[in-house]
């Protein structure tokens, strides 16, 4: 036998214990397989697609069900129902059984048949076949009494195997949608989080990393720096070459940036032509042997623009974090300290902790 009923099976959660413990459950014993072949010959015989049409007359007049009919291929609906009823019990302990049943099963699972039709369709198909059993036997009710459970029985193991696969296969539909918007809702947090332009980190992205930063460095008492950078007379590059130019200096400064800080520090854009950088594990003596390789990396660098060569420069200020300090108040410091570099001539790092050295000595 090849395996992939075996391997249906396995994956409806069938192995060959719960084949068995299924059958168990449902009395149905090794003599039942000859009651399935009187049943097979002599109560559904060759009619199974006559008997198949009675039984879908009555589905289709169900509302649930017509309005699903347009989306299926009636034909084939009913090929697949008659075949079932032809195999009626047919090698009923095998798994080339149970995985037949269950793959129709979910096959109309798929169609988009609701656990309701799919009940009232084994239900239907079982009146019928009861009643094709009283009447063919009118004068033989000892037969009617052997045979009778025997459909009873074959029904209720079809009835079990399509809800066992009703319910896998709605799980799996259910993951489906779930991973999709687990995709979805990636890439959108994705698309926030970074800044359309420059491929840095946006605003809120940073604001965000910032508060995260500050509460782990509180609590492992490391220390944070972070600067702002700001573009020196950018407006300069806008009003000479154009926005579009303007905005390939944003990229490139970004670029340098990124290249020149540690490949753990996050870079940001904060808006407008200001970056920032936030430093974890950095004092203010690692800030400003980074702020300063920055300042001197794009300095250094030059953008080359439809045959010109754009000098880009940028001031820094730089702030460590204090005890107990808030995102806004180290954010107000490092502004606080680039403005004082553009101040004192620009393309130049101002640490907030001179100003503040300078400042209370002024107060002595
Ligand atoms: P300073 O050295 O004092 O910072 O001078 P600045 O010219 O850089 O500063 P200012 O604030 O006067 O001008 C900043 C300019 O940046 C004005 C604005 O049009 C431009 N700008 C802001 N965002 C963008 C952007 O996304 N793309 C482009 N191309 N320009 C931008
Ligand atoms: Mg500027
Ligand atoms: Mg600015």
């Amino acid at each position: 036998m090849n395996d992939e009923p075996i391997s249906i099976c396995i994956k409806y959660g069938f192995d060959d214990t719960r084949i068995r413990e299924t059958i168990l459950a449902l009395d149905i014993h090794p003599a039942y397989a000859d009651l399935a072949d009187r049943i097979n010959r002599e109560v559904i015989g060759d009619e199974a697609e006559e008997l198949v049409n009675v039984c879908f007359a009555v589905l289709a007049r169900l509302r649930e069900f017509s309005l699903i009919e347009p989306n299926l291929d009636v034909s084939v609906f009913k090929q697949v129902w008659a075949d079932q009823l032809r195999r009626f019990g047919q090698g009923f302990h095998t798994p080339a059984y149970f995985a037949e049943r269950l793959t129709l099963s979910a096959a109309r699972v798929h169609d988009g048949l609701s656990m309701s039709v799919l009940h009232l369709q084994h239900q239907i198909t079982q009146q019928i076949l009861v009643e094709r059993l009283i009447t063919s036997f009118q004068n033989d009710p000892k037969t009617v009494w052997a045979l009778m459970p025997c459909i009873l029985k074959f029904i209720a193991l079809d009835l079990h195997l399509t809800i066992e696969a009703y319910h896998l296969q709605e799980i799996e539909g259910q993951q489906k949608k779930l991973a999709a918007c687990r995709a979805e809702s990636a890439k959108l947090y994705q698309k926030v989080a970074t800044d359309q332009l420059t491929g840095v980190m946006s605003f809120s992205h940073v604001m965000e990393a910032l508060e995260n930063h500050i509460n782990k460095a509180a609590q492992t008492g490391t220390t944070l720096c972070v600067m702002m950078i700001d573009l020196d007379f950018f407006k300069r590059v806008n009003d000479i070459h154009g926005h579009l130019v303007g905005d390939s200096v944003l990229i490139h400064t970004a670029e340098r940036i990124k290249s020149a800080v540690r490949d753990f520090d996050m870079v940001g854009r904060f808006g407008g032509e200001e970056f920032t950088v936030i430093l974890t594990n950095a004092d203010m003596a690692l800030a400003r042997v980074i702020a300063e390789r920055i300042r001197q990396d794009v300095a250094e660098t030059p953008f080359h623009a439809k045959g010109h060569i754009i000098e880009v420069t940028i001031s820094l200020g730089v702030a460590m974090l204090r005890p107990g300090e808030t995102r806004e108040a180290i954010l107000e410091r490092a502004d606080v300290s680039l403005y004082e570099a553009k101040q004192t001539g620009r393309n130049r790092v101002v640490a907030a902790e001179d100003l503040e050295q300078a400042a209370s000595a002024r107060e002595r």
